[in-house]
């Protein structure tokens, strides 16, 4: 086979990223928008040594999952990647993603499975049910939030829409299938504004001109829209005619603000917002809890699915009032304050200081006072509060990481404080798998998976799982035990961690800190509290457990005889 070729291939299946995939002769060939079941004329344009790449140049038999077309930009635009695939398809595909790299990067045995059934994982902890995608009723307009870029095109007109498909050139669009009908014509308005008035689009070649994007949020529940202009510049002239024209046209429009980003490159929002008119933020509500969002404040885009997904976290976190929880890269709070109604005590942490503030803010707007916000990175601060709390017991960890996922000394964080439950919320399923798989090695098993459409028309897909404590011992070994060596007064003796510290202190004359004591004791098998399950990993070796503490702190075990 070679560059150019013309051939026929029947697809039998898709990437993860969408494409099809299907034979020419015994050759694999992945061909974008076509789907399994299509037979398809394509041009072969890129080879390897043991697959290639083709273009569909017309569909000789369609897939019966195959529908027409509803936005004619969808192919050139890079966002809607199987908007031609039946809805009920996408969901399959979903479904299929999540238990692929379930079993791919996580080692599962990812079960499809009726939710209704609610089958536990059955004997085998490596067994993961999975519950098929929700999808939604009307998966369009679904968006609460674009970015829309702004330039010149090659005809020096004014332009704003989308990205091409893995490049910066701009494709005219101003009615997206996926955001509110009213976006189009908030963005007209500012086009109109910049025509009027000269107002110059950034081009990211020379680095000149004005504006760069424009970020829209709208509240469903509250109608309240945001307009807030991403400049190169700290200066915008005639922001009042503007604000004047949307106050006039948009219904809903609540306030307009500036972001400044000088800098080149991809990052869209700068370091600085400034309010122009209106409070700099808009209001919404989800399942009933009120929220305040700010520019950069990261929300959930999809907000009817939003509240399922939520409701799913919700429901496996199981909460009976009585709970402690922490919710790892909580944003604005949304997970935290949904717990919030449920439990006794909810801690949150978030590296971004405007949404912590926000968070804050929400719990106050909300009226609850069981909530606690940290800023800063989750892998750094729930380390250092576990060690300043020791003994304080955490029954549930929500965690809602961006597409990375977990850092690795977060898991071993949540694998030392054995909450009860960890329930997963992700964005990235092949992230989500790798995380799983690392929390089953602290002792948890993964009870189930679901799946949920937050981005209909996308590959993307939004998972929660929920993993708990391992009940069940799957291997045993056995060991002789001699009662005269045992000395069992001994064993029930228990110093509390100021005594060992104090010991050491007067003993060794220096400081130790909870985790090295934690840690220690955890490595020479001294229970932290009831039914704590040891991490299986064995270099979770406390940075700060210097051999000399170490060996003090064995010492001072010694001497309380608790080993
Ligand atoms: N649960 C929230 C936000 C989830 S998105 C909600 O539903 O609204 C992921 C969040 O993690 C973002 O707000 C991002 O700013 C934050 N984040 C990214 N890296 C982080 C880290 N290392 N520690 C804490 N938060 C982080």
């Amino acid at each position: 086979m070679k560059k150019n070729d013309i051939v026929t291939v029947t697809v039998t299946d898709l990437t993860t990223e969408g494409e099809g995939i299907g034979k020419a002769g015994a050759f694999p060939l992945f061909i974008k928008d076509t789907m399994p079941g299509d037979t398809v004329r394509a041009v072969v344009t890129k080879l390897k040594k043991n697959y290639g790449y083709g273009k569909a140049l017309e569909i000789l038999e369609a897939s019966g999952d195959r529908v027409p077309m509803r936005c004619p930009l969808a192919r050139r635009c890079g966002g809607c990647q199987i908007e031609e695939m039946d809805y009920k398809a996408q969901l399959r595909f979903k479904t299929r993603k999540v238990q692929n790299n379930l079993a791919r990067i996580g080692g599962f045995s990812a079960v499809l499975t009726d939710p209704e059934v609610q089958a536990g994982s059955g004997s085998d902890t490596d067994t993961v049910p999975v519950f098929p995608c929700i999808g939604m009723e009307t998966p369009w307009h679904y968006r609460n939030k674009a970015q829309v870029p702004f330039g010149r095109n090659k005809q020096g007109e004014l332009v704003c829409g989308f990205y091409a498909g893995r490049s910066h050139d701009i494709i005219e669009s101003e009615d997206c299938l996926l955001t509110p009908p009213e976006y189009g014509h908030i963005l007209r308005v500012v086009k109109q504004w910049m025509r009027d008035f000269g107002i110059e689009p950034y081009q990211e070649e020379s680095r000149k001109g004005l504006v760069r994007h424009v970020l829209l949020r709208k509240g469903f529940h509250t109608g309240e829209i945001l307009v807030c202009l991403i400049l190169n510049g700290r200066r915008l002239n005639h922001a009042d005619a503007l604000e004047t024209r949307l106050k006039a046209e948009i219904a809903g429009f609540k306030t307009l603000s500036l972001n400044i980003n000088e800098k080149p490159g991809n990052t869209i929002l700068g370091p600085e917002t400034r309010q122009i008119y209106g409070p700099g933020y808009i209001e919404d509500t989800l399942s009933g809890v009120r929220f305040r969002i700010s520019p950069q404040s990261f929300y959930q885009v999809n907000p009817v699915q939003t509240e399922i997904l939520y409701g799913k976290a919700l429901e496996f976190a199981g909460l009976t009032g009585e709970e402690t929880v922490w919710d790892l890269y909580c944003g604005i709070g949304t997970i935290s304050l949904f717990l919030a109604e449920k439990a006794r005590k909810v801690y949150g942490v978030e590296i971004v200081p405007q949404a912590i503030e926000d968070a804050r803010e929400n719990a106050r707007l909300n009226g609850f006072d069981n909530t606690e916000f940290f800023v800063g990175k989750a892998e750094e601060v729930l380390p250092a509060w576990y060690e300043e709390h020791p003994e304080e017991k955490i029954d549930i960890i929500t965690v809602d990481p961006p597409r990375k996922g977990c850092d690795e000394k977060c898991l071993e964080t949540i694998g030392l404080m054995q909450p009860e439950r960890v329930v997963y919320v992700s964005c990235d399923s092949a992230t989500l798998a790798r995380d799983l798989k690392i929390l089953t090695g602290y002792g948890y098993q993964v009870e189930k998976v679901q799946p949920v459409d937050q981005f209909c028309q996308t590959v993307e897909v939004e998972t929660v799982a929920l993993l708990s404590k391992l009940q069940r011992v799957k291997h045993h070994i056995n060991v002789r035990f001699d009662l005269e060596e045992a000395d069992l007064t001994a064993a029930e003796t228990k110093a509390t961690y100021d005594e060992i510290r104090n010991w050491i202190q007067e003993n060794y004359g220096f400081h130790v800190t909870n985790l090295n004591i934690a840690k220690t004791k955890k490595k020479c098998g001294c229970t932290l509290r009831e039914n704590h399950n040891l991490p299986k990993s064995e270099n979770s070796k406390s940075p700060g457990t210097t051999k000399e503490k170490e060996e003090a702190i064995l010492a001072a075990l010694r001497y309380f005889k608790m080993i």
